[in-house]
């Protein structure tokens, strides 16, 4: 559905931040980019939904291919008719609007009201939390309710691709564990397609089938959800533990092997 090719990515006409970043998302799949602070993730997920322009950023090289179409000179808005639809970091929700309003903020670019209505309905069925607070002023939703509401307001757009940047950042682990298992639902049952951005390694791979790992803008390995938590170099990088079992900061462990051909 989703293909990257070599894409590099200059700010300011200067600062070179992705240098050649490859990667797929099949259609139906969820795919996991990981990496350190820093990296180039937001910036790659930036360059497919068309916000880096908005950034002085611009695509130099490669392709960005969706459902077979160059988007990678496209405005945002062109892309989100396509069905690529961001969740961006942060969870920005217009703080006085209420939540229903926020929902239909999300649906702006459509004309099929009666849709747009029954949709509002499927975000309430997903997040059940929405319906209750549907009159509230989203401002005063506590983190994780926020959350849910920038992704109902992403499903309002009817994406195709869903693209979430860092959903459990700043979260307790008992809302990470909702707000996945609510993104695994609308994978499975509404068919949504999924990128994510995470640090938090162990979430995203609990619902990904595959995950590249990148680092100083590059994609430097990536395997299925099962190698990678198999894999010794991320046990001790990412999620901290050493082989026998036990915790260590990522500060004191070697690089981990990197893809062959970026050696
Ligand atoms: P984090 O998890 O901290 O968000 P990241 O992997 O998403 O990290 P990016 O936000 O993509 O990393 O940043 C990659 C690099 O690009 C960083 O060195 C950052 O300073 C730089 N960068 C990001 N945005 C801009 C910008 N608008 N102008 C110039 N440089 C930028």
């Amino acid at each position: 559905m989703l293909k990257l090719n070599n894409v590099e990515m200059i700010y300011n006409k200067v600062i070179l931040v992705l240098k050649g970043v490859s990667l797929e998302v099949p259609e139906g799949g969820i795919v996991a980019l990981l990496g350190a602070n820093g990296a180039g993730k937001t910036t790659t997920l930036k360059c497919i939904s068309g916000l880096e322009h908005a950034e002085e950023g611009e695509v130099t090289r490669g392709q960005i291919l969706f459902e077979g179409q160059r988007i990678e000179q496209m405005d945002p808005t062109e892309i989100v008719r396509l069905g690529v639809v961001q969740v961006v970091e942060g969870r920005k929700v217009l703080e006085h609007l209420t939540v229903e309003q926020n929902l239909l903020v999300g649906s702006h670019l459509r004309k099929d009201m009666d849709a747009v209505k029954r949709d509002i309905d499927l975000v309430y069925h997903y997040c059940p939390a929405l319906k209750k607070l549907r009159n509230n002023t989203s401002g005063y939703l506590s983190g994780g309710e926020q959350q849910m509401l920038v992704v109902g307001r992403a499903l309002m757009a009817r994406p195709k691709l869903m693209i979430l940047d860092e959903p459990s950042l700043g979260l307790s682990p008992l809302l990470v564990k909702e707000i996945f298992e609510v993104l695994k639902e609308l994978n499975e049952k509404e068919k949504i397609t999924m990128l994510l951005v995470e640090q938090n390694v162990k979430i995203a791979l609990s619902i990904a089938q595959h995950a590249y790992i990148m680092e100083n803008g590059r994609i430097v390995l990536d395997g299925t959800a099962e190698e990678l938590l198999q894999n010794e170099d991320i046990k001790e990088f990412y999620l901290g533990l050493n082989l026998s079992g036990g915790r260590r900061s990522y500060r004191n462990v070697k690089h981990y092997k990197r893809r062959k051909r970026w050696l």
